[in-house]
């Protein structure tokens, strides 16, 4: 697939950087290693070219990334007195990071739009979006290059991680020639591939491995084994004693099942509070399904978060699903 409209050229979106003094870094809620590592990466070195920069994301941080060089210059919340400046990274929409920043803040301020989303809608005064990008982290490493950055080890781990995590280690549809082309040269810098691997894949708490039990006690197969549907009531969140973040990945385990081309999690944030990530395997467009509901991502992963009871949220999704399906592979 190619580029989706470049409203900005990367040399010009550089120059436009180099000029701000000072920035706000912004990213998605419910964080991942790309938006976090891309924000931190940038966020260096707009630091080591002497601006003043301050990072924001609004949800809690996971521990399996509290490891990340810088994160403890995130803040939680966000203050009215911003910069003229803001800088949203790996956001398909203004509104992933704050819907009040986005009412407040948004108009009287400069936006610099980083991201690889197909369903991003251009929201930036400056927009930078590459859907043909692995992970934003690898637009980071460009973007960081057209101003002569140096990448430091700092950098380096920040965006290995980004670009691992959102690649699947290399392994999901997404990841390109260019993905381990970038990941070689941010190896160069003498960062630990097995301490950094260890952390965000290997190394699990119990509450974790209890959660994973629950997801696959949950798990069920739906039209002739084509959908698989996990779901976790906040109930399973309470008894396992599990943050709602240490469910990342555990989608993999409905799509990873052979015939199955379509897998949903669902998780009961609150009452009415249900967030959806949807995965497929070989054709159908998640992301198409996902912007039913308000949502958005990749061909292959998205999602949208559903007010409504669990049970109702499962059943609209399950639908959307099969009604998706049904109208197979030529739309
Ligand atoms: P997740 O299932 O949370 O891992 O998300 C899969 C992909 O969909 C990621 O690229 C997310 O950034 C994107 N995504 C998740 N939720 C939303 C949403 N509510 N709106 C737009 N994109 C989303
Ligand atoms: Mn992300
Ligand atoms: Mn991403």
């Amino acid at each position: 697939m190619g580029s989706k409209t470049r409203a900005n050229t990367l040399k010009q979106f550089a120059l436009n950087i180099r000029e701000v003094p000072e920035a706000a870094l912004f990213s998605h809620v419910s964080p991942d290693g790309d938006c976090l590592g891309s924000m931190l990466a940038l966020g260096i070195a707009l630091e080591s070219m002497g601006k003043k920069v301050s990072y924001y994301n609004t949800s809690p941080l996971p521990d399996n990334l509290k490891f990340l060089p810088g994160i403890e210059r995130i803040s939680r919340s966000i203050p009215e007195d911003l910069p003229a400046n803001l800088i949203f990274i790996d956001c398909a929409e203004a509104d992933r990071v704050d819907s009040h920043l986005v009412n407040n803040c948004l108009p009287t301020r400069t936006i610099f739009n980083i991201d690889h989303h197909i369903s991003n809608t251009l929201y930036g005064t400056y927009n930078y979006v590459d859907v043909t990008a692995a992970a934003t982290g690898e637009i980071i490493y460009s973007l960081l290059r057209e101003l002569k950055i140096s990448i430091t080890k700092e950098i380096a781990i920040n965006l290995y991680t980004a670009i691992i995590t959102d690649t699947g280690r290399f392994s999901y549809s997404n990841t390109t020639a260019k993905s381990f082309k970038i990941a070689a040269e941010l190896v160069k810098t003498g960062i630990d591939l097995v301490a950094i691997n260890n952390i965000l894949f290997e190394r699990k708490s119990l509450a974790q491995i209890r959660l994973l039990h629950k997801a696959l006690s949950n798990l069920v197969l739906l039209k002739d084994g084509s959908i698989a549907v996990i779901v976790l009531s906040k109930e399973d969140f309470a008894e396992t004693s599990a943050e709602e973040n240490l469910s990342e990945g555990l989608v993999n385990y409905a799509r990873n099942i052979e015939d199955v081309e379509a897998a949903v999690l669902l998780k009961e944030l609150d009452n009415d509070e249900i967030k959806v990530s949807l995965r497929s395997n070989s054709w159908l467009d998640v992301n198409k399904v996902a912007s039913k509901f308000g949502g958005g991502g990749h061909i292959r992963a998205a999602g949208c978060t559903i007010n409504l009871p669990l049970s109702e949220a499962t059943q609209s999704v399950v639908l959307a699903l099969e009604e998706a399906l049904k109208h197979g592979r030529n739309n």
